[in-house]
């Protein structure tokens, strides 16, 4: 995976200077995207993914249908969707994927929720809740330390890489929907109010990983490699949303 990897090494290298420190397939460049502007849906879609099948050997990625050239529609191939299809639309949001998107989101979330038990923290996963408007939630990940009395509400979210400041529209997105559930989570786990803090970790669907979630997850002690193999699942994980997307017929 060499060149894939910006800062992979371990320990790791220190942050960038912008926040998107591991960068694959040149998606961006000093926080800039790369795409064409002139170019749309398959194209993008042809380029990406006979980049990075090069560093997934075995992965079995068969040339992309892609009508080159003709452009007669960028509607989406799945019957019943009339979006754009562009990349971001197969990764993050056409139904046809939706199945798969949920599973690579909950891979991640297991992953990280198993580090954290590795380093000793009380874990649990997929929790509800109740918000102080009485509306109903759940969390994805709530990681307790009661000897030093902290309490986490994590959750990751997997998104189209958009911008640099994607992460931390994300984090503030996840804390104005979970702070109101504190009192509850507090309550139900017997931690003092003042312990609890709400984070949302942003993963890129193409590999992306921001420095606001290096950062947090180094916070935890959980070392850069380990950080990586979930991103790399990820991207694994994309990969084969957007196979299923062109090939599966359904
Ligand atoms: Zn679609």
């Amino acid at each position: 995976m060499a060149g894939l990897c910006e800062g992979g090494n371990d320990p790791p290298a220190r942050p960038k200077k912008f926040s998107l420190i591991f960068s694959s397939a040149h998606l961006w460049s000093n926080g800039q995207r790369v795409w064409p502007r002139n170019q749309v849906g398959r194209v993008r879609i042809q380029v990406w993914a006979s980049y990075l099948v090069e560093f997934f050997p075995g992965f079995s990625l068969s040339p992309i249908r892609v009508n080159a050239g003709t452009f007669s529609t960028t509607r989406c191939r799945h019957p019943g969707c009339s979006e754009t299809e562009t990349l971001g639309h197969v990764l993050g949001f056409c139904k046809k994927g939706e199945l798969l998107r949920n599973n690579r989101h909950h891979r991640a979330r297991t992953a990280i929720a198993n580090l954290l038990r590795n380093r000793g923290w009380e874990v649990h996963e997929e929790i509800h809740c109740v918000s102080e408007d009485d509306s109903h939630r759940r969390v994805d990940i709530i990681a307790i330390n009661r000897r030093t009395q902290k309490a986490m509400v994590l959750d990751p979210t997997i998104c189209f890489e958009r911008d640099t400041n994607q992460a931390l529209q994300i984090n503030d997105d996840k804390r104005a929907k979970y702070v109101p559930c504190l009192p509850y989570l507090s309550e139900k786990y017997g931690t003092s109010l003042y312990n609890w803090d709400v984070t949302g970790l942003l993963f890129g669907a193409r590999g992306c990983l921001p420095k606001f979630t290096c950062d947090i997850l180094k916070s935890f002690q959980i070392p850069f490699y380990e950080v990586q193999k979930i991103v790399m699942e990820i991207l694994e994980a994309s990969l084969q949303i957007l196979h299923y997307h062109l090939y599966v017929n359904t």
